[in-house]
Parts: structure tokens; sequence; C-alpha cells
């Protein structure tokens, strides 16, 4: 069977992973030199939007034959909203190195493979769908999905991401956010982290002021050695599949629309892709766990959009009270499933109405 992964990014990486267990080796085309971002950062993995699994390494192994090694554990968030800060501990999940780096999650997905890359590729489905069996898009953007006319925009972001200097603690992720966006800092080791600022619907002219706002109002004493500009977009998409051509990863839409993580997604859609071909199986029934996660999560996200500030603030003090802080860490319960029923049991319990209009 011939088939074309566009992208070698965490989906098409995973896809072709999965594919080869099957014997199959595709054909995988990349644009750039080589795979991952061009600049370095470190992602989270969280355990939280996993439930009911716990480790995120070992449901990687298990699940979907991927054993990938993080960074380090993650054991310590700090969230700080307007007017208050919250602190949780515990094996909360892990860090990983991204980009083109020895270490990071695509150097070694790269080499558990034996499917031949070429970079320097951009590909053009259009060309490919007539040549190969299936062409599996893993582009990490919405180009394909949109000229098929299978996309509605969720949110439409934009992410400005810096390396910074400073003191960190490396097992902590900082977290920040109000209704607008959220920043996250998640270190590299003790004297260097990455920073990233996500704002929501706005012109990506008016991402300048965002990040002017945030370093003037945390007067932080980090030293940025490097910075970047993103589009961050996450949108619906339906079918996933359209003759011989399927969509993975962002691609797919599976960027959940929550926080702006995406890695696992990418993951799994790219080895249900796979699976999809190699044991003609309806790649959207695979898919059906994955979509309603993606619902949940864009649930609850529309609901702090409404909802502003104030209820942002009282999900924070909700989740973090002793005895629900306990419950949500330290068992297996499912966030994002039971996260929109607790919004509105907090709506009642204190007798004012933040709900969706
Ligand atoms: C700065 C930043 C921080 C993030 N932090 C987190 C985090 O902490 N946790 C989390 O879960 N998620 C995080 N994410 C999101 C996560 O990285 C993405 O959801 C995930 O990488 C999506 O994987 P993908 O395979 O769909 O796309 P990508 O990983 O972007 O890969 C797409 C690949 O396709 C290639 N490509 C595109 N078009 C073509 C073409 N026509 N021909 C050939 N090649 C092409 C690209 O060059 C790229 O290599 C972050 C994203 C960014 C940008």
């Amino acid at each position: 069977m011939k088939i074309a992964v566009i992208g070698a990014g965490l989906s098409g990486l995973s896809c072709a992973h999965e594919l080869e267990r099957f014997g199959i080796r595709p054909d995988i085309f990349e644009e750039r030199g080589r795979s991952g971002e061009l600049f370095p950062h470190v992602s989270s993995m969280m355990e939280l939007f996993i439930r009911p699994n716990r480790d995120p390494v070992e449901y990687l192994k298990s699940e979907f034959n991927i054993q990938l090694k993080p960074l380090r554990k993650m054991r310590k968030v700090e969230m700080r909203m307007p007017g208050i800060r919250r602190d949780v501990t515990g094996n909360l999940g892990y860090f990983f190195l991204r980009g083109q780096y020895e270490g990071s999650i695509e150097d070694q997905l790269c080499k558990k493979l034996r499917s031949k890359i070429n970079y320097n590729v951009h590909a053009d489905y259009e060309k490919l769908f007539k040549e190969y069996d299936y062409v599996i898009v893993c582009t990490g953007n919405s180009h394909v999905a949109k000229t098929l006319g299978l996309w509605d925009n969720l949110f439409q972001s934009y992410l400005r991401g810096a390396v910074v200097l400073g003191k960190f603690e490396p097992d902590k992720l900082i977290m920040w956010y109000n209704d607008t966006g959220y920043v996250y800092l998640t270190p590299f080791s003790e004297d260097m982290a990455s920073l990233v600022l996500i704002v929501r619907n706005i012109a990506p002219e008016e991402l300048d002021d965002y990040w002017h706002l945030f370093w003037e109002n945390g007067n932080f004493d980090y030293k940025i050695i490097e910075s970047f500009t993103l589009e961050h977009i996450s949108g619906l998409v339906y079918p996933h599949q359209v003759g011989n051509v399927l969509l993975a990863g962002n691609a797919g839409g599976f960027l959940e629309p929550f926080l702006g993580f995406g890695q696992i997604n990418a993951i799994r859609s790219g080895v249900y892709a796979a699976q999809a071909v190699a044991q003609k199986k309806d790649y959207e029934k695979l898919l059906e766990p994955l979509n309603t996660d993606v619902s949940r999560s864009t649930l609850l996200r529309e609901y702090l959009n409404i909802s502003g500030n104030r209820s942002i603030n009282l999900v924070t003090w909700g989740v973090t009270l002793p005895g629900i802080k306990q419950l949500i860490y330290n068992s297996r319960i499912d966030v994002l499933k039971y996260g929109a029923g607790l919004l509105k049991f907090l709506d009642k319990l204190t007798g004012e109405r933040i709900s969706r209009q």
C-alpha cells in the first residue's frame, strides 16, 4: 500500500510509527529541513487531561506503543489569576523538550522510524492523492481542511513565545490567566525557561500590546534571549476523511481549545489515521472518544470566555479548595467530563449567575 504522510510533526511521525507496526513504510514529506519548530520550547503534558488514565507517559506507551522520554516530571503548578494565587503539588504530569533539538519529542520519534522523511519538500495533497492509495494530512494547520470546506473556526488566537533566562524551579509550571488569554512558563532548567502568551480573538498587531502589558504588570527580572510569534488556531473539522485523504493533529482540528494543548491529541489522531488505513477501519469511528474530549474542552473554554474573570477566579478557587483539590488531583476523576458540571455547581453554590446567557 502506498501512503503519503504530509508533515513530520507529532501527528505525522506518530502516524508513520503506527504504519510501520503494520509493515507499511509511508513516504513522509516535511517542508522544513528538520522535524520540529525552529525555536526550542518546553511543553507540558498534564495528567489532568487524560483521565481516567493517570500517567501520560504510561498512557502513550500502553495505548499507542509510543515510548517517550520526558525532560522531567511536573510536580508543582502555580496558578495566578487577577487577585488570586493558588499552588498545587503532586505527580501532575511531565515537561517535554520540543523543537529541532536532541531529545525533543520530534527527535525521539524520528529516531524510532525506518521510513524515509523527505525534508525541504512542500507537499501538495491535491497532487499526492492521485499518486498514493492514501494521503494523511498532518500539516499542523487548517489549510487543507479549509480548502476542502471542512473547517469551522472555534478560536483564533495569537501566540508569542520566548526563551528567558532567570531563576526557576525546574519542576514547576507557572500559569497566569484571565478572560483574554493566558501565559505559561515551563523551565528548561534552573536558569532557563520558555514562556508562552496566548491571546484569543485579537488582530495579530494587538499581540504586542498584550505582551508589553504582561511584562509591565509582572515586573519580572527575566531576560529574553529569543522570541517568536505564531497563529494558534483551533477549529472543528468534519468529516476527517474525504476519499483517500485523512486529516490528523491540528490539521484535523485536534488542538484542544481549553488550554491550546495538542500534543496527545496529535499523537492519538496520527495513530488512529494509521490504523484506519492499514486495517481498513472507519476513521471517524476510531476518532469518537477523541472528538468527545475535544467537545468537552470546547464547552469549558466557551463557558470561561463568556463568563469572564469572575468565573475564572471562582473555578480556580473551587478546584483548589481542600477536599475538592484532593478529589481532582489524587483521583482518576475525568476532569473534562465533570468540569462543566462543576462550574454549574459552583454557580449555584454562590447563588449568583455566572453561566452562559
Ligand atoms: C509554542 C507552542 C507551545 C505549545 N505547548 C504545548 C504544550 O505545552 N502542551 C501541548 O499539549 N501542546 C502544546 N502545543 C501544541 C502542540 O505543539 C501541537 O498541538 C502539536 O505539535 C500538533 O501536532 P501536529 O502534528 O498537528 O503539527 P506540528 O507538530 O506543527 O507538525 C506539522 C508539520 O507539518 C509540516 N508541514 C506543514 N505543511 C506542510 C506541507 N505542505 N508539506 C510538508 N510539510 C508541511 C510543518 O513544517 C510541521 O513540521 C504548543 C504549541 C506551540 C506552537
